[in-house]
């Protein structure tokens, strides 16, 4: 059974890690998808791994805080599917933030809050119109368990709580319309970021991951956003799933070193 038959999805940042799974799983439901990403490297490359799993995917370059990028994705993908069910915004970074606020500058404070937050804001402005004409539509956040829980770093977090408010705000006014606005808040998965982040020296020790002993992999997201974006969820809006693998509950000693 293919779950989203007839969907027609724009998965921003999934020239990579779980943006990547994401556009597949999707893909391999039925799904058309628009691979959007700042990255042409990356983002043909998951065209390639769509289409040679036999899905149907277009590349289009984006860059999420950019206005015309985004009016430019929207018009793209109307021009090659002819309409727009789906939206995942999942674009987003961590570098540049540290541990400790008074070390957080000014710039990466802006650069974190203009991709992570003011980019969800475009993608969804530009979306909206297309989804209300067709009276319906899904739009998945990508969050952050730091959003919700143990919130290591300052301006990351503060981001992705945004992102959360976001999605309930978006929910609230779209709702009558039939467009269904939730978030996914993943903790620590496997993709170049989390790679970087533990590279940066910014933990204490190897944390111990998860309750199941574990990082995640894009998939365990993917597959959340798979059951978001379907009919199955037509009844599901302004919620949050949180896709950890426990993490929550681990302890703060792990992340902060002394000082
Ligand atoms: P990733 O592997 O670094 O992939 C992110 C993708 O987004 C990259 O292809 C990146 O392109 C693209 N991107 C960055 N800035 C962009 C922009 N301005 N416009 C368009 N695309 C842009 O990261 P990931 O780990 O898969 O993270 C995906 C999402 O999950 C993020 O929102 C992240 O905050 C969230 N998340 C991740 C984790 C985790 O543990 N990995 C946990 C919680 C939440 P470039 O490579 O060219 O920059």
């Amino acid at each position: 059974m293919n779950r989203l038959n007839g969907k027609v999805a724009i998965v921003t940042g999934s020239g990579s890690g779980i943006g990547r799974g994401i556009a597949q799983k999707f893909a391999a439901e039925g799904a058309s998808v628009v691979v959007a990403d700042a990255s042409e490297n990356g983002g043909h490359e998951t065209v390639k791994l769509i289409e040679s799993a036999g899905g149907v995917a277009r590349f289009v370059r984006v860059d999420v805080t950019s206005a015309a990028d985004v009016q430019a994705m929207v018009a793209a993908t109307l021009a090659s599917f002819g309409t727009i069910t789906t939206l995942v915004n999942n674009a987003g970074i961590s570098a540049g933030d540290t541990i400790r606020l008074h070390e957080v500058s000014e710039e990466n404070w802006d650069r974190i809050m203009n991709i992570n937050l003011k980019g969800v804001f475009l993608c969804c402005k530009y979306v909206l119109p297309v989804m209300a004409t067709a009276r319906g539509g899904s739009i998945v956040n990508i969050a952050s368990a730091a959003a919700v829980g143990m919130a290591p770093r300052a301006a990351y977090a503060a981001s992705k709580g945004g992102v959360v408010s976001l999605t309930r705000s978006i929910a609230f006014q779209y709702g009558h319309l039939d467009i269904r606005v939730n978030a996914i808040c993943p903790g620590p998965i496997e993709t170049p970021m989390s790679a970087a982040a533990r590279a940066s020296g910014l933990y204490k020790e190897r944390i111990v991951e998860s309750l199941v002993e574990r990082m995640g992999k894009p998939d365990d997201i993917a597959y959340a956003a798979v059951y978001l974006a379907s009919d199955e969820a037509a009844f599901v809006t302004s919620d949050l799933i949180v896709v950890d693998g426990g993490a929550l509950r681990l302890k703060k000693e792990l992340f902060l070193s002394d000082g």
